[in-house]
C-alpha cells in the first residue's frame, strides 16, 4: 500500500478526538510531501536537526512535534517553529525550551514523558517527580513554556496485559497531575504496535510511524 493509502486507512479507524501525528524520523522529504499532500499536517521526529531540516523545505503549515529525547544544547535549532514537544522530563531542559522560546517571542508548548516502562532504557520522570515540578516556585516563573499534557512510551514486548497496565497507569497519572494544573488535556500514548490498546485506555494523541511510511531501514 502506498503512503496515501495507510495513512487514509488509520485516520479512519481513529476516533475523531485523537491527533494522529505521523513520525517520519529518518524518511526521506518526499514521503513526508506524499503524506502532506494526503492531508496530514502534524509530523513527529526525533532528531532536531532532522527535523529542523525538513522543516526548512517542507510546507510551513506543518505542525512540528519534537517526539524524542531532547539534549539542552539542541533546543535553539528548533524553538522557532517546534509546535510541541513531548519528551520533557527534567525542569532545566524546560527552562532552557523557556528560554529559547522568548528568544523568538513564543510560547512553546511541552508535555511531561512520564516514564511507564520497566526498561532502564525508556526516559521519564515518575509522578512525583512531574508533581513537584508542577507545583514549584521556579516553573510558576516560566513564561515561554505552558505543560499541556503527558507522554509515555510502554515496554517492548508481546505482553498486551503488561502494556495495557502501563497506559492504565499513564492515563491515572494524568488525571493526578491535571488536578493541580488545569491546562493538562494531551495524552501522547501509543505507537503503530499499540495505538489500539493506547486509545482504549485513554489516549488522545498517537505516534505512528512505521504503520504509514513502512519499516524504517534503521533502528532508532
Ligand atoms: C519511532 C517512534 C514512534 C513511532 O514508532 P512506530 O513503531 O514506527 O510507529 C513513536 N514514538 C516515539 C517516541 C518514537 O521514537
Amino acid at each position: 500500500m502506498s503512503i496515501k493509502e495507510q495513512l487514509i486507512n488509520i485516520k479512519s479507524s481513529l476516533p475523531k478526538e485523537v491527533t494522529l501525528v505521523a513520525v517520519s524520523k529518518t524518511k526521506p522529504v518526499s514521503d513526508l510531501q506524499e503524506a502532506y499532500d494526503a492531508g496530514q499536517r502534524v509530523f513527529g521526529e526525533n532528531k532536531i536537526q532532522e527535523m529542523a531540516a525538513k522543516w526548512e523545505v517542507l510546507p510551513k503549515d506543518i505542525s512540528w512535534h519534537m517526539i524524542g529525547h531532547v539534549q539542552r544544547n539542541k533546543v535553539k535549532y528548533m524553538a522557532e517553529f517546534v509546535d510541541l514537544i513531548h519528551g520533557v522530563d527534567n525542569f532545566k531542559l524546560l527552562k532552557e525550551i523557556d528560554k529559547q522560546a522568548k528568544k523568538h517571542n513564543r510560547v512553546i508548548d511541552c508535555l511531561l514523558q512520564i516514564k511507564i516502562a520497566e526498561e532502564d532504557s525508556k526516559f521519564g520522570m515518575s509522578e512525583e517527580e512531574a508533581t513537584a515540578l508542577l507545583t514549584s516556585n521556579e516553573f510558576q516563573e516560566l513564561e515561554n513554556i505552558v505543560i499541556v499534557g503527558v507522554m509515555g512510551m510502554a515496554t517492548f514486548t508481546d505482553n498486551l496485559t503488561q502494556v495495557r497496565q502501563e497506559f492504565k497507569k499513564l492515563k491515572d497519572t494524568f488525571g493526578v497531575l491535571q488536578s493541580i494544573h488545569e491546562r493538562l488535556e494531551t495524552i501522547s500514548m501509543g505507537m503503530s504496535g499499540d495505538y489500539e490498546l493506547a486509545i482504549e485506555e485513554g489516549s488522545n494523541m498517537v505516534r505512528i510511524g512505521s504503520s504509514i511510511f513502512g519499516a524504517r531501514n534503521y533502528p532508532i
